[in-house]
């Protein structure tokens, strides 16, 4: 059912996939794709490329969600249930993020599969609470034919596939005949994802039905709240409450997964993917204030990754070991080889000669140590900035290499009120920051930048110790003048002027031993260090090759403009089908050729004011489709197939969300956009 999540999913019937045919289908395309290995190249790249990054990333759900897993599983494993009336309840806040919760939900149930006493669990979803019949008879069809993963409670399909089990069999007496059969101590439970969606008298006549069984079954309850626990305690009666032992697990909020996810499978330098700023920043934006899944989040970066490697051999080559890069490229074609010079990254300048392979490999080499380098900088710069007060380069690892990947991180402003700041720190902190950069090139193998990086930080260390917190050093040959101590100026302008004149005196002021140390050492460790390492490798030549940034390609279909598809659809409906008899001359036309939904649509935004009239609304669609009338006709006399379609568009109209029903008028419409939006 995964395969769509559109209203159609209410219209047609999703068969399951005949497995018998879906294996002769694989076959032929296997020896189809054998025969053109150059095709594929892109593809097990690919795939090869999601693989290690898929499984980096479900191993780190499952340590960051281990401890809430593994609570809930305690509790509801634990929890007593023989003594009292009570349903163990667990309730999960998850946060909004909505697409997340059937993964979470997943990775409980195959937890809770896996434990001792053995449970047995079903998964309802708010769809299965129209009805407490269909709500029953989803959880004991899934609970009796635990392998027939598809919990849909579509009849026709349930009645040919479930072999085991009929529908109309599933009912409580059925469960407790069949949990006679369990072994000793097995629990049932039951998760609701989406308890907010639910339709709540349902639900709670539901949890009293499973009280009622309590006894000769052993049940437990997880609900997903998206929420905040008072919701549940809010919509649920008193007399529904008391029947469930409700604890509270608070699951991780999804940013902080978000950014675990960046820092340790993106924006490490063996993943072989690497992102541009753009990119990261646009898909982050998309998490942060569009929908907050992880999950979808996930999805935009593999079709990143598709997109950047679908059909194109050289970004293949570039990923490729070393040792096979030689032989790749020298299967290429020659348009391939032109595409190499007619990148922007190498100023036009880079062309087809003898020694093309050797410099390109070259340059590809130049290019993976300068990544390489970059993110080792870009984890020092971390460790230096992350508390500053007010973050000026942000906290997240990810917010630094966006930024640092469109620019030289060390000309940004923000970077040199950072090292301003920097020069305020303790002698402990900062010796603290050092050690922790010392550990990031000790973890360094194989990079001799990286060893001398560290004997420098190594000679700042010994430097800073040494140095007197108390020890003037006197400077020469600089004039003292007096600090001017008046404050109390006229203009906001003004006072902000003396302030920096104030600092820049002070910057004159003979300056400790130490805090000269701290001063020369984050200036050298800037300009040596960081400059060295945070060249952003989106300055190198042949950058496209490794680093996809190709924003414009990718926003749309991220992020779909439906509104605007939409309104192109309506407006002009002539641009997705096609066809000859709508083309139009200007925006307004309208024509009897068109779709319902369009020509009502036109019809609507003709209208002056907010509130529509619907007969009025009808009586233009009708002089517009209709068979040509004589004004004489009576106008009561309405064609009801032409009644039907208007009312059918006005209906998908609403369903789109452009009308409502009125408040005001019973024959009325509201409309919910203005202008042409
Ligand atoms: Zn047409």
């Amino acid at each position: 059912m995964d395969s769509t999540i559109s209203v159609s999913k209410g219209c047609f019937v999703f068969k399951k996939p005949n497995k018998e045919k879906n294996k002769r289908k694989s076959k032929s395309k296997k020896q189809l794709t054998t025969n053109q290995p150059e095709a594929e190249l892109w593809h097990t790249t690919y795939i090869d490329i999601w693989n290690d990054v898929k499984s980096k990333i479900d191993d780190l759900t499952g340590s960051i969600y281990s401890k809430f897993i593994s609570e809930t599983v305690d509790f509801l494993t634990m929890s007593n249930i023989t003594t009292n009336q009570y349903i163990p309840t667990a309730c999960l806040l998850t946060g909004v993020n909505l697409p997340d919760h059937e993964s979470l939900f997943e990775l409980l149930a195959t937890n809770l599969e896996k434990s001792q006493p053995p449970v047995i669990v079903a998964t309802l979803f708010s769809e299965h609470f129209s009805s407490v019949k269909n709500a029953v008879i989803s959880m004991v069809s899934q609970l009796l034919n635990p392998n027939d993963d598809d919990s849909d409670f579509d009849e026709e399909m349930d009645e040919s596939l479930n072999s085991v089990v009929k529908r109309s069999e599933c009912t409580i007496s059925t469960l407790i005949e069949w949990y006679s059969h369990q072994p000793i101590g097995t629990r049932v439970a039951i998760l609701v994802k989406d308890y907010e969606m639910c339709q709540q008298t349902v639900l709670q006549n539901f949890i009293l039905l499973l009280s009622c069984y309590i006894k000769e079954i052993p049940i437990v309850l997880a609900i997903g709240i998206a929420t905040s626990i008072s919701n549940l305690h809010n919509s649920l009666p008193h007399h529904v409450v008391t029947k469930l032992k409700v604890k509270m697990f608070v699951s991780e909020a999804s940013v902080v997964f978000l950014n675990n996810i960046m820092d340790q499978v993106f924006l490490k330098p063996d993943c072989s993917f690497y992102l541009g700023g753009r990119i990261l920043e646009y898909v982050t934006e998309v998490f942060l204030y569009y929908n907050f899944s992880i999950k979808q989040f996930i999805e935009s970066l593999k079709f990143c990754l598709m997109e950047h490697f679908y059909l194109k051999p050289l970004n293949c080559i570039c990923v490729a070991h070393e040792s096979a890069q030689g032989a790749l490229f020298d299967s290429l074609d020659k348009k391939t080889l032109e595409e190499i010079t007619k990148l922007r990254s190498t100023n036009y300048k880079y062309k087809i000669d003898n020694n093309f392979k050797e410099t390109f490999l070259q340059l590809i080499g130049e290019l993976k140590a300068c990544i390489d380098d970059f993110h080792i900088g870009l984890r020092v710069l971390h460790i230096l900035v992350v508390d500053l007060p007010h973050s000026p380069l942000g906290t997240q690892l990810r917010e630094m290499y966006s930024t640092a990947m469109k620019k030289h991180i060390i000309d940004n402003t923000s970077f040199k009120t950072c090292l301003q700041l920097l020069k305020f720190l303790s002698k402990d902190d900062l010796l603290a920051k050092f050690d922790k950069i010392i550990q990031v090139f000790k973890n360094i193998k194989n990079n001799k930048r990286a060893k001398t990086a560290m004997k420098l930080v190594e000679s700042y260390v010994k430097r800073l110790e040494e140095s007197h917190l108390n020890n003037l050093v006197i400077v020469e040959d600089k004039p003292q003048e007096k600090p001017k101590d008046n404050l109390q100026a006229i203009s906001r302008s003004q006072f902000k002027r003396k302030l920096i004149d104030n600092v820049k005196l002070e910057d004159t002021r003979p300056m400790t031993e130490f805090e000269k140390a701290r001063s020369e050492t984050l200036d050298h460790l800037t300009e040596v260090i960081l400059r060295q390492f945070l060249v952003p490798p989106t300055t190198m030549p042949l950058n496209e090759l490794l680093i996809f940034d190709d924003l414009p390609s990718i926003r749309r279909k991220i992020v779909g403009e439906d509104r605007a598809a939409q309104y192109t659809a309506f407006v002009n409906p002539q641009h997705y089908l096609d066809c000859d008899c709508c083309e139009l001359e200007f925006t307004e036309q309208i024509f009897k050729t068109m779709p319902d939904i369009s020509i009502v649509y036109k019809l609507h935004l003709e209208s002056r004011f907010d509130q529509i009239n619907i007969y009025d609304w009808l009586q233009k669609f009708i002089s517009i489709v209709g068979p040509d009338q004589n004004d004489d006709d009576n106008d009561d006399d309405i064609d009801p197939v032409l009644q039907s379609r208007f009312v059918r568009a006005v209906n998908e109209l609403q369903h789109l969300g452009y009308i409502r029903p009125s408040k005001y008028k019973a024959d009325h419409v509201q409309r919910l956009t203005c202008g042409s939006c």
